[in-house]
């Protein structure tokens, strides 16, 4: 390879130009510049140069092994001859990748004519090398984090298509050509915030430094380490070498988190929740894995285990939120209906009222169950809306009922409350609207409570069920026995019916010791003077059972299905005629 050899320069360029103007120019420009000039035998020649040049030639080859030499003359050449082939001026980035003084320089090539077969141009070149250094080092900095130095959320994925673009990993995805031969585990600690509120933003970040250098030395030297968040780090890890798989990779990370951790005097224990994305190279898009990791993530948060991405969670949550429109849909276009099943007195036999139960019929989807969508709207916020739906339909229908009668029936209708729903809307006035509009009075509505709408705020849920109960509507505690049930709390509140939960009821008949608790609860509930409903009433015997138990009503297949609000009103108005349930 040929490079411009800068001490074979000539004697003036005027002297064969004939014209001093041109080396003042030279000399006058503020970058370093070059009179260059290319024989009818190709050999080029610097004719004139300006201080600057001399400059930037002398930095440069006072570090060079060979001294003399500034730019390959190959680049010069292929240069001079794009610019013969027409056109003034050209521009190249040329750089040395030195690793003592890595140099990049701009050099450019203006023709300036021909002289006796001599072609002669003005070169000239400006030193970028700081400039891409600082750009470099500002670029590094972008993708670190400041505290740790580790990568940060961008270095880590750019971190990782490095590392995965490296020739050595391709000979390793043969070897594991079977199931995956990476993993991004993403890791969240689990009380980071109360340790930084408590003991200070110094000790959360020493609590930081402490942890990424335990996990640190838990890996490899191919393995990545990131700071992903302020409490979120990000690793990368190779699979299938040294017979690493990603439970013991996992179970060596946990235990980073096994001993305390000591931080200006305080003891803190730490734990952390960690999520796997798994992925293989040349299949897998490595952000791909990154966004499963976190996906796992929060499973992991939930769990308090060490969560494998699995694609079915995806397409649950997917489902999940496919379901969330089509419901928002059927709200907005009163595509739901309610149900009604008959209550009935078990002394009697007398229907003393329905339960309303929403009910979701979607062209393409078919029936859907209120245990699959009331889960779902409590998610997204869309209980609020459709529990006033409930409330309102089921006081219409009840009004309605009365229209077709003729006469006011005795008949209630109990409505559910979701606790969510019970906490994030003003339920007393969504009540007092339901029944204004529909021109009934409160006591012909039971509102169907939780325990868990309780729990969360007794003290709020106090107040609004004391609003409930100035619109003189009755309260009605739903699935008694699944949750907290602790009957000295619910005797503060103005609770009117217990009903008792279906999965109770059921194991009755098999299960003696079911018997002796729904007992407790029936006589503790009449000592405090509530009704009793039992729910899920199936059989005959059952019916008996519960009669003769002292439970005041019953719902269940036995009695009746849920039904439209035409067969209800029907089914009452036949019951009430003859009197036998
Ligand atoms: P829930 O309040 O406990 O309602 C009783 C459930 O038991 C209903 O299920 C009813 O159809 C079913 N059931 C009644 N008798 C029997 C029986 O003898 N055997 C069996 N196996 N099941 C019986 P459904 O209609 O599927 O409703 C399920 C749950 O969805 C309800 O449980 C309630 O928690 C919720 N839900 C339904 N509609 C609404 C609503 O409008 N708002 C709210 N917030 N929740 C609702
Ligand atoms: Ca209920
Ligand atoms: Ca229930």
């Amino acid at each position: 390879m040929h490079e411009l050899r800068i001490d074979s320069i000539e004697p003036m360029a005027q002297a064969v130009l004939g014209d001093d103007q041109l080396a003042g120019l030279v000399r006058s420009l503020p970058i370093a510049a070059t009179i260059v000039r290319r024989d009818t035998s190709g050999t080029i020649r610097v004719v004139a140069s300006n201080a600057v040049f001399e400059m930037l030639y002398g930095i440069l080859s006072s570090q060079c092994e060979i001294p003399g030499f500034i730019v390959e003359e190959e680049l010069l050449d292929r240069m001079m001859q794009q610019l013969e082939q027409g056109g003034v001026q050209l521009s190249e980035r040329w750089s040395r990748p030195d690793p003592v003084d890595p140099r990049e320089i701009d050099v450019s090539l203006a023709r300036l004519g021909a002289v006796e077969d001599k072609s002669y141009y003005l070169a000239s070149f400006i030193d970028r090398t700081t400039e891409m250094q600082n750009q470099r080092n500002l670029h590094r900095e972008m993708l670190s984090d400041s505290l740790t130095g580790i990568y940060n959320r961008t270095g880590f994925e750019e971190a990782i298509l490095d590392v995965l673009s490296d020739d050595a990993v391709h000979e390793m995805s043969d070897k594991t050509a079977k199931g995956a031969n990476y993993a991004v585990i993403a890791i969240d600690l689990s009380r980071f915030s109360q340790v930084n509120e408590y003991a200070g933003a110094i000790v959360g970040d020493e609590l930081i430094l402490t942890v990424a250098s335990r996990l640190k030395n838990m890996l490899r030297n191919r393995d990545i380490l990131a700071r992903t968040g302020g409490d979120e780090f990000g690793i990368f890890v190779h699979l299938g070498e040294n017979s690493d798989d990603i439970d013991t990779i996992c179970a060596r990370l946990q235990s980073v988190f096994e001993s305390p951790y000591s931080l200006s005097g305080l003891e803190v224990k730490m734990e952390a929740a960690i999520g796997v994305g798994l992925g293989t190279v040349g299949e897998d898009d490595p952000s791909d894995t990154i966004r499963q990791a976190q996906f796992a993530l929060k499973q992991a948060k939930r769990s308090n285990n060490v969560e494998l991405y699995r694609k079915e969670v995806l397409d649950i949550s997917r489902h999940r939120f496919s379901l969330e429109t089509d419901l928002r849909r059927a709200l907005q276009n009163d595509a739901l209906s309610l149900a009604y099943q008959p209550l009935i007195d078990l002394s009697t036999g007398d229907v003393i009222g329905f339960e309303a139960l929403a009910r979701w019929n979607d062209p393409d989807r078919g029936i859907i169950a209120p245990t699959d969508f009331i889960p779902v709207a409590e998610d997204c916020g869309l209980i609020v809306p459709l529990g006033r739906w409930a409330l309102s339909t089921a006081a219409r229908t009840l009004s309605r009922w009365d229209k077709v009668a003729g006469r006011t029936l005795g008949t209630r209708v109990g409505v559910n409350l979701s606790a969510v729903q019970f906490t994030r809307d003003d339920v007393a006035s969504a009540v007092d609207d339901a029944i204004r509009n529909a021109a009934i009075v409160g006591n012909r509505l039971t509102l169907e409570l939780t325990e868990s709408a309780i729990l969360s705020d007794p003290d709020r849920a106090a107040q609004a069920m004391e609003s409930l109960k100035a619109l003189d509507t009755c309260l009605a505690m739903d699935d008694f026995g699944t949750g907290y049930s602790n009957l000295a709390y619910l005797q503060r509140l103005p609770i009117d019916i217990l009903k008792i939960d279906r999965s109770f009821v059921t194991e009755m008949l098999s299960d003696r010791d079911r018997v002796s608790i729904v007992r407790a609860v029936l006589s503790l509930a009449n000592a405090l003077g509530m009704e009793t409903t039992a729910e899920g009433v199936e059989t005959l015997e059952l019916s008996n059972t519960l009669a003769a138990l002292g439970c005041s009503h019953g719902q269940g297949y036995y009695y009746a299905k849920p039904l439209t609000a035409d067969e209800a009103l029907d089914f009452y108005l036949q019951r009430t005629k003859t009197g036998k349930a």
